[in-house]
Parts: structure tokens; C-alpha cells; sequence
């Protein structure tokens, strides 16, 4: 590992956006931890990567299982004794899925969603704050958009997933209190929104593709100094709470 090497880990990246935000990291020469509840498509969607010369690991990541977590921290730290980018990807929306109480939607999406993410970024916080420039890019949605919600215009007006919502709602409180707590250490903690995008939880629905959707994830993972910090964006700029 060269100094100057960045490394990064993206939770839920065998698949849909997560396997695009690590795709486009390691083109820009980030050794990019692919983040992987089965290691085994962890290590199909690297295959391609790595044949392209991209330096890409995958590693085991469940962020619902302490254990799990653990392991990948004990890791990163032997092997790199650092972090600088950590994207918390991985997510669920249940709102739509049958046979599940309201209730039960709610518990799973948050337990995945809000405490899964809190887990990973707990336990790596002392190996991003190793990093000379530490960088949290935290995967929101507009639908948490209070501001947006609260326009009949909006373009997704008519969408109504409320465990969903909520949940990304808290992520973005998260967002806030990491970004104002870590400040001082040189941290960059944002929100951002993919936008709808075809991929497994939108049974591929949208034309929006994932590399599309990856781009203003990468742009944040990737900010200077100068950069905002404790924002929420979209590729058209600041999204209102
Ligand atoms: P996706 O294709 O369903 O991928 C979700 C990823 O999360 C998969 O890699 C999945 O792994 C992983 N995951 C699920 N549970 C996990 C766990 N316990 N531990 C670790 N990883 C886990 O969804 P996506 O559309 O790419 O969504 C990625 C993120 O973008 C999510 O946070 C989503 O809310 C957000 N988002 C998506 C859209 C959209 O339109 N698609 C819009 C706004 C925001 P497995 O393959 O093992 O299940």
C-alpha cells in the first residue's frame, strides 16, 4: 500500500448502487473494501474489477451482526491501521413487501437501515480518524426530504413508503450529529441521494442506472477540505431536510 493510497469500504457493494459507488472509487485509484454479507458475491462482483487492473477486496460485512462488524475493524486495522472513506450504503426498503405487520416493516428497516450503519460507523470511527481526511458519505434518500415532501409539485409526491422514510429520516439526523461532532478532527460527514434508480429494490423499474446514480456518492467520498460538511445532496446540489 502506498501513503498516498486511499482506502475505502462500501457497505452492500455486491450489487446495485453500492457495487457502482465501489466501481467508481477504484477508477479513481481507491483501494475500495467491498462490503459483502455472502463473501462469495463479494467476490463475483470483484472478479471483473480486479481483472481490470482496479484494486478492489471484498470482505465479509453483515452490519445487522457485531461480530461481523468487529471482524472487518480488527482487520482493517492490522492490515491498513486506517480508514479514509467509509460509505454506508447498505439498505433496506420494506414498505411494499407482503406478509410483514407495519410494525414489523418498521423494526427491520431501522435495525438495518439506522442501527446497522450507526454500528459500522461506531466501530470504525478510530481508524477513520487515523486518516488525514476522513470522509462518511452516508446513503439518504429524498423521500426524507421534509422540505420536498411538503411540495405537491415534487416529482415523487405521490410516493409513500413510510418505514422507509423514516428511516432515512433518522440516517440524516445521524448525519447532522456526526458531522457536528467530528468537525474538529477534519471529518466530512454528508447525506446524499442516489435518486430512483433500477436496481433489485426498485425491481428495476427507473431507467436511472447505478453508475448514474453512484456519481454524487463518489463526489462526496472524494471532497477536500473545503467541502461542506453535515449537508444532504443530490447531483443538483443541497436537498432540503
Ligand atoms: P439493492 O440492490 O437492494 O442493494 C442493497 C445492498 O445492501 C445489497 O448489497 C445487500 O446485500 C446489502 N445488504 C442488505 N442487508 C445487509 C446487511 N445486513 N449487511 C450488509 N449489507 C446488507 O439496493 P440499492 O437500490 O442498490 O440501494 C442501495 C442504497 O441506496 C440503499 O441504502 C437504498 O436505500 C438507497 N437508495 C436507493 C434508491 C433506488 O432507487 N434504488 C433511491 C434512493 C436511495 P445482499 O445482496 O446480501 O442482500
Amino acid at each position: 500500500m502506498s501513503n498516498n493510497e486511499k482506502i475505502a469500504l462500501v457497505s452492500g457493494a455486491n450489487r446495485g448502487i453500492g457495487e457502482a459507488i465501489a466501481t467508481g472509487l477504484a477508477h479513481e485509484g481507491v483501494h475500495v473494501l467491498l462490503g459483502c454479507r455472502d463473501l462469495a458475491n463479494g467476490e463475483t462482483a470483484a472478479a471483473p474489477l480486479t481483472e481490470k487492473g482496479l484494486k478492489v477486496t471484498p470482505v465479509q460485512l453483515d452490519i445487522t451482526d457485531d461480530e461481523s462488524v468487529e471482524r472487518l475493524a480488527k482487520h482493517i486495522a492490522e492490515t491498513f491501521g486506517r480508514l479514509d472513506i467509509l460509505v454506508n450504503n447498505a439498505g433496506v426498503g420494506l414498505d411494499f413487501v407482503p406478509g410483514l405487520s407495519v410494525v414489523e416493516k418498521m423494526e427491520q428497516t431501522l435495525s438495518l437501515n439506522v442501527v446497522g450503519g450507526l454500528r459500522l460507523t461506531e466501530a470504525l470511527l478510530d481508524l477513520l480518524s487515523a486518516s488525514p481526511a476522513p470522509r462518511i458519505v452516508n446513503v439518504s434518500s429524498e423521500l426524507a426530504s421534509f422540505g420536498l415532501r411538503h411540495d405537491p409539485t415534487w416529482e415523487h409526491a405521490d410516493k409513500v413508503l413510510p418505514t422507509y422514510a423514516a428511516s432515512k429520516a433518522a440516517v440524516n439526523a445521524l448525519t447532522v450529529s456526526y458531522a457536528a461532532r467530528l468537525a474538529d478532527k477534519g471529518f466530512k460527514v454528508n447525506a446524499i441521494c442516489p435518486g430512483f434508480t433500477a436496481t433489485a429494490a426498485t425491481n428495476f423499474g427507473p431507467d436511472r442506472q447505478p453508475e448514474e446514480a453512484a456519481v454524487i456518492a463518489i463526489r462526496m467520498a472524494l471532497v477536500g477540505d473545503e467541502a461542506p460538511n453535515g449537508g444532504f445532496f443530490n447531483d443538483a446540489g443541497e436537498i432540503a431536510w
